[in-house]
């Protein structure tokens, strides 16, 4: 099956996506990689899908990415007497450090630096939104601790429900221990990707990636506005960025997040690091065959803007038609590509490039392609990142990288426009590319008479040192002619 489409499909796993089968009919259907959501997986389940992915990597004979998604600082209240109570606007409400069960006047909130950081005026948004209050007075010191807050939207408060503060610094570290386990259990697993919940700052994915160190690439999820706050923090460090709408849609007002999306997306790609549009992309489809005109146009949308992924969460997950939603993502995918309009509108968000040899060749290798209409660039590329670079630029031609490390191979599955193929590094230039013209022919990017464009940096094995750009000419026997 060969792929042309550029913007990559991930697919989160569940109990309708759990065994081989079903991970490889995602797969066919257009899933570039998939997501394990530890929000609902414990290491052994994680594991297990794992090996499955794996299993079909094996027999499709492409690589796939895994990404491993932790469930970050989900606060939560605790219970209450009845299972839950009725709260009215107007009501006033304490949150406080007493375990003792709940009723309509106080609820625990098991966090005792959050109690310790809310301040009048701070929102306190519980159930996703549903219920909203807001604080009048704190009374820290006390023991128990205590914030009063009043009702603005009524409701029922239950058991356990999730609390989101949006005004409220919370200084807790960005992993919880269930999150260290995760992390700890996911790099032994070997996944490519983790993503991390509800960051704040740039230090939070900076813990990760060090304890990552190389083994996984790490993705921040921009889900609280204190994230928005600081973008640019978390761009310098974090390997990807996700745009995720869930969360991100009830701690800050519901308007606001399309135009959000806009931003993190093109402050993505302008540093040249792969983002993902998520959440509720065609909600619908975990109960209908067919998705809502407006679904397939926010799914369009996120195609025009360039990210680099569109995700499924429930739809593939635990939805009655996860092989539908993938497909339908990928016909959208596929036709929003082929839309006369596209190429302007990427092109139109393209940054500047930054002063580095590495940039300098990509944009020459686009618009040399460009220019001579040639077939496919292709990246020889031990980290990936001579690959990213190119991709940055958009490119009409496909991107082809050709790694020697099978990691780099699935962690490229995230990037736009890329196909990633394992070979043996080349012994020398001729060799580069010959191979680079063999394997564009047999991923049915290019034929005989056609031209692509090889780069990479020499001599091989010296990672950000791209530095040759190459034409050649497919000949007869796949080979080539330099030109
Ligand atoms: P979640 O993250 O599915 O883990 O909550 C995505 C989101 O909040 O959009
Ligand atoms: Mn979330």
């Amino acid at each position: 099956m060969q792929r042309r489409r550029r913007c990559k499909i991930i697919a989160t796993l569940g109990p309708a996506s759990n065994d081989e089968a079903a991970i490889e009919r995602l797969w066919r259907a257009g899933a570039d990689l998939f997501r394990i959501n530890m929000s609902h997986a414990d290491p052994a389940a994680m594991r297990e899908r794992v090996a499955m992915i794996r299993a079909v990597e094996e027999r499709v004979g492409r690589s796939i990415g895994v990404l491993v998604d932790l469930q970050g600082p989900k606060l939560r209240v605790g219970a209450f007497a009845g299972g839950g109570a009725a709260i009215s606007a107007g009501d006033r409400f304490t949150f406080d450090s007493d375990p003792a069960p709940g009723d309509a006047t106080r609820v625990c909130l098991p966090h005792p630096e959050i109690l310790s950081s809310l301040r009048p005026g701070h929102k306190l948004l519980i159930d996703d939104g549903r219920l909203r209050l807001h604080v009048v007075e704190i009374a820290p010191e006390t023991a128990p601790q205590k914030a009063v807050a009043v009702v603005d939207i009524g409701g029922i408060i239950s058991n356990r429900k999730g609390v989101s503060l949006p005004d409220t610094d919370i200084p807790v570290a960005a992993m919880t221990p269930k999150d260290r386990i995760d992390l700890d259990a996911a790099l032994e697993t070997g996944v490519d990707w983790i993503a991390l919940s509800f960051v704040q700052r740039g230090e939070d994915v900076a813990e990760v990636k060090k304890i990552a160190d190389g083994r996984a690439l790490v993705m921040a999820k921009i889900e609280k506005p204190q994230a928005i706050a600081r973008l640019d923090e978390i761009l310098a460090v974090a390997d990807g960025l996700m745009v995720a709408r869930g969360d991100l849609g009830v701690e800050m007002p519901l308007e606001k997040v399309p135009g959000l999306q806009k931003r993190i997306t093109r402050e993505a790609r302008r540093y040249g690091r792969p983002v993902v549009v998520a959440t509720q992309m065609l909600e619908s489809m975990i109960t209908a065959a067919a998705p809502t005109r407006a679904e397939v146009s926010d799914v369009a949308t996120a195609v025009f803007e360039g990210a680099d992924a569109i995700m499924l969460s429930a739809e593939s997950a635990s939805g009655r038609y996860p092989a539908e939603a993938v497909s339908m993502m990928n016909r959208i995918g596929e036709e929003v590509e082929r839309e006369g309009v596209y190429r302007s509108i990427i092109a139109a968000q393209r940054a500047a490039p930054e002063r580095t040899g590495a940039d300098a060749v990509a944009i020459a290798a686009r618009d040399m392609a460009e220019t001579l209409d040639l077939k496919a660039i292709v990246a020889w590329t031990a980290s990936g990142a001579t690959a990213l670079r190119v991709a940055r630029e958009r490119p009409r031609a496909p991107i082809l990288a050709l790694t020697p490390n099978r990691d780099t191979a699935r962690r490229l599955t995230v990037v736009w426009g890329v196909k990633a193929v394992v070979t043996k590094d080349a012994n020398d230039v001729d060799d580069m590319a010959n191979r680079a013209c063999k394997f564009a022919v047999r991923q049915g990017m290019a034929e005989k008479g056609e031209r692509i464009l090889i780069i990479a940096g020499v001599p091989f094995g010296t990672p950000g040192a791209t530095n040759m750009l190459r034409l050649a000419f497919i000949g007869e026997n796949d080979g080539f002619r330099a030109q």
